[in-house]
């Protein structure tokens, strides 16, 4: 059974709307290099939206430096999240989705430094920040 999203876009929808590394990784479960996504090293106040359906996913407050080479963050937005267990690489790891259209993000570990002792690992593709208004 295939699961029903509240946006759901054929894959060649996608792939019109997508640069070809936005599909890579949010249609297709890439992961960009490590320290190459464009909020790795991104601070400013404002909040993370899906790439792929503009959902909001991620506040600034919520980042924090992982120095693992991906945007992380210690929480999300409730109920924007979809959590799957994911298997491949030999590895049990919690693969993460947009609950709104079901592109992948990344995946969240149980090491995170704040007292949600979460990371969520985000590909910088699979995001766009958006600056909060004055
Ligand atoms: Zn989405």
């Amino acid at each position: 059974m295939v699961k029903k999203y509240p946006i759901e876009r054929s894959e060649s929808e996608w792939r019109k709307k997508l640069s070809d590394e936005q599909y890579r990784v949010l249609r297709e479960k890439g992961t960009e290099a490590p320290h190459s996504g464009k909020y790795n090293m991104h601070f400013q106040e404002g909040a993370y939206r899906c790439a792929a359906c503009n959902a909001e996913l991620f506040e600034s407050d919520q980042k924090f430096e992982s120095n693992c080479g991906w945007p992380s963050f210690d929480d999300a937005k409730e109920g924007a999240i979809e959590y799957v267990q994911d298997r491949s690489f030999g590895m049990i790891r919690t693969e993460i989705l947009c609950a709104n259209c079901g592109s992948h993000l990344g995946h969240v570990f149980d090491d995170g430094p704040s007292e949600t002792g979460q990371r969520y690992c985000v590909n910088s593709a699979s995001i766009e920040f958006e600056s909060k208004s004055q």
